[in-house]
């Protein structure tokens, strides 16, 4: 039997208005978070925060080594090559998969190199190779737990979509 009484999600910390971005400023939603928390209780998480890096901050670009293993993607500083924050995100992802508070959902940020479902951009050898990836934080997420319900900002536009989302969610906060 779950122990909470509605299902945890976590959501993009800019989203909440939380000052995170490579930037320094955020991108709330008040819609989405009034939309959530009719169902759910939320979690601010911003992985790039959490993985030490501060804000403002260059972006990091996803690269990829071997096309025929995903798990070679990694992230690097845009402006700073050496620094390379893949580990540190991974191991934001794997704390809260494994958390004694279980999580069962993720609402991300469209294009984001960490927290996108199916919009980040992946170049190969400094080139463009994709504009569907997912974020590091986001594929390490569901590397663990694969039947996560995942969302982005910009697919809860279409009421539909934030309906299937919701749905999942429940089910999936049912059978966990
Ligand atoms: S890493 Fe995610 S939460 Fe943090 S600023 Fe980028 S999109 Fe927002």
């Amino acid at each position: 039997m779950n122990k909470q009484l509605r299902p945890r999600v976590l959501i993009s910390g800019c989203l909440t208005g939380l000052k995170v971005r490579y930037d320094g400023s955020h991108k709330e939603s008040r819609w989405i978070i009034d939309e959530l928390t009719k169902n759910f209780d939320i979690v601010p998480v911003c992985p790039e925060m959490l993985a030490g890096m501060p804000a403002p901050r260059p972006t990091i670009d996803l690269h990829i080594d071997n096309l025929l293993d995903l798990n070679s993607i990694e992230a690097f500083n845009r402006v700073n090559h050496s620094i390379n924050p893949t580990k540190a995100i991974i191991a934001v992802a794997d704390k809260f998969s494994f958390s004694n508070e279980p999580v069962h959902g993720f609402v991300g940020v469209s294009r984001s190199p960490s927290c996108a479902k199916q919009s980040a951009k992946v170049y190969l050898n400094n080139s463009l190779l994709r504009s569907n990836g997912a974020g590091l934080f986001v594929s390490s997420m569901t590397r663990n737990l694969p039947n996560l319900p995942v969302i982005e900002d910009e697919q809860l536009q279409y009421p539909e979509q934030l309906d299937l989302f919701i749905a999942s969610v429940i089910r999936y906060f049912g059978t966990n």
